[in-house]
């Protein structure tokens, strides 16, 4: 078959890759000038910026990403454990470092609140035990009938995974102290949810940070993109830059390709859309309301980021990630951003410091940083002053950096680009400029998640965050796996063994 992707995000890289790989004639077409969508690299005046992911997690998805094309991830990425994951600085100014080293969280966790180590065990199996089962039976699948879906044996399932109860709900139940209810929650907003909406399930994250662990690939989270772009071009994937689509084209219940931005046609007898699911439905298909229906369901939260190069050498005070915990406001805090959509008055922030693992990211006698502060999406009936908002974050993040020991940090900042919901609307086309795509409440998972092909066309496919399983690097690549695997199912093509090989 003649394939069109449309997007190189990861999604559309890995599901080119399988395709291609399975013996079809793929091209990807990508707005941008380079492969990765949010994903993205900034390499400026010898400072490196991940732009957007900084965290890899769930190695074997990659691995089994990088299996099915025929190759071996090892060969191509250089995989560092970070031990602590992270450092969680709370308001009252004590922190707490989270590493997988026992005895030495059990000293942390008892001085915080006494009998808290064992609570945080008991918390732990409960994550193994959401990772498992979200796994195995509901995000490493397709739901191609309600029916497989609401199957009588998913449903006790589904109350063992506390698929109804809140993650904040759940945390408190274990942890009184408010710091370490923020500790083990604030990770939600991985996936731009709020601990007060998203399920109990989502313990799942502290499981596969801490059990799992946080790697780092050396070279940064671009090395992902990179390698698996480079393997699927080697497997014959044409990747064409710079080149928006415009339409998707349609003939009955049929696409029949894309008219491009400059309103030259391609055919093609299949189409995977990987740019952003609720805007491929409002703007490149024909209006039939799913779009508006899209519109109404809820979406993840935004960011306001700032890559900022730092001269006067490493600030010492900083580990690779960092995590700044408004506690004392913590609920506020996730109501500004969820129900008014704007800047918290006291935000939380997270701060990715990669020269201390890798010291390609900043010239020797400086340093590189990252900064991620949530924020709400574009709503109409919020608008916010943008531009005044991100003075206002910057100005508290260089205050609260500042507090911690980093001196003079606004005066070094020698390189400065930013970037927010208005940029991830315009740049990279995300729905309502959420970063995460569509939410994981309880009824946008699964089988309630918009489909991986589309209702009524049945040769157009989705490969992404907003389709299922959904957000964060290798659930996406779950995404691709998934979708290709239908695709290979539904479009009547032998499917070569080597498709589906594992790592
Ligand atoms: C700030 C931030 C931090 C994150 N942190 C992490 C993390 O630490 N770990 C993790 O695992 N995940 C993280 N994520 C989530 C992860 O980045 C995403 O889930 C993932 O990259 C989404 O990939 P995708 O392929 O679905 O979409 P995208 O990366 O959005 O790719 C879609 C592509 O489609 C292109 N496109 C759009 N419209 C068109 C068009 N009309 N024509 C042609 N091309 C088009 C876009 O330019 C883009 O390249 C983070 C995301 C953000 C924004």
């Amino acid at each position: 078959m003649n394939i069109l992707v449309i997007g190189a995000g990861i999604g559309g890289i890995a599901a080119a890759g399988r395709l291609a790989r399975a013996g079809h004639t793929v091209t990807v077409l990508e707005k941008g000038a380079r492969p990765g969508g949010r994903a993205a690299v900034i390499e400026q005046e010898g400072f490196r910026f991940d732009t957007g992911p900084t965290l890899f997690l769930m190695p074997q998805v990659f691995a089994e990403t990088y299996a099915a094309l025929g190759e071996k991830m090892e060969d191509h990425l250089d995989l560092v454990r970070l031990d602590p994951t992270y450092r969680a600085h709370f308001s009252d100014g004590t922190h707490l470092d989270l590493t997988s080293s026992l005895p030495e969280l059990r000293a942390q966790l008892e001085a915080l609140e006494p009998g808290s180590f064992e609570a945080f065990l008991r918390f732990m199996a409960e994550g193994y035990r959401h990772y498992q089962i979200s796994l195995d039976k509901f995000v490493g699948r397709n739901f191609t009938s309600a029916w497989q879906y609401f199957d009588p044996q998913n449903l006790p399932l589904l109350i063992r995974m506390k698929a109804l109860v809140k993650h904040a709900t759940n945390t408190a139940s274990y942890f009184k102290d408010p710091r370490l209810q923020a500790a083990f929650s604030f990770q939600n907003m991985y996936l731009g949810l709020s601990p007060y909406d998203a399920p109990a399930t989502f313990s799942l994250l502290q499981y596969t940070e801490l059990g799992e662990g946080v790697f780092f690939p050396r070279g940064g989270l671009y090395r992902p993109i990179e390698t698996l772009a480079e393997i699927a071009a080697g497997l014959g994937v044409r990747f064409r830059y710079q080149m928006p689509v415009r339409r998707i084209n349609v003939e009955g219940s049929r696409v029949s390709g894309v008219t491009l931005e400059d309103g030259s046609r391609m055919s093609a007898d299949l189409v995977v859309a990987n740019a952003d699911l609720p805007y491929v439905y409002a703007r490149l298909l024909p209006e039939d309301g799913s779009a508006s229906k899209l519109e109404r369901k809820k979406y993840t939260s935004s960011a306001l980021l700032f890559y900022w190069g730092l001269k006067g050498g490493k600030a010492p005070e900083l580990l690779h990630h960092n995590v700044f915990l408004a506690d004392d406001e913590y609920r506020a805090s996730f109501d500004r951003i969820f129900d008014d959509h704007t800047l918290p008055d006291r935000p939380s922030f997270y701060v990715n410091a990669p020269a201390r693992s890798d010291p390609s990211f900043a010239p020797s006698d400086g340093d590189s940083l990252m900064v991620l502060v949530p924020v709400g999406h574009l709503d109409p009936r919020h608008p916010q002053d943008w531009t005044a908002l991100t003075a206002r974050a910057r100005e508290g993040v260089v205050k609260r950096l500042e507090g911690l020991g980093v001196k003079d940090l606004a005066k070094r900042i020698a390189f400065e680009e930013t970037m927010g919901p208005p940029e991830f609307l315009e740049r990279l086309n995300l729905a309502k400029g959420s970063a995460f795509g569509l939410s994981h409440n309880f009824l946008q998972v699964g089988y309630l998640r918009p489909h991986n092909r589309h209702p009524r066309y049945s040769n157009l496919y989705f490969a992404g965050a907003s389709t299922h399983p959904g957000t964060g690097l290798p659930i996406v690549l779950l995404s691709a796996k998934l979708t290709v695997e239908r695709i290979l199912a539904e479009q009547t093509v032998p499917i070569p063994r080597t498709v589906f090989a594992t790592a």
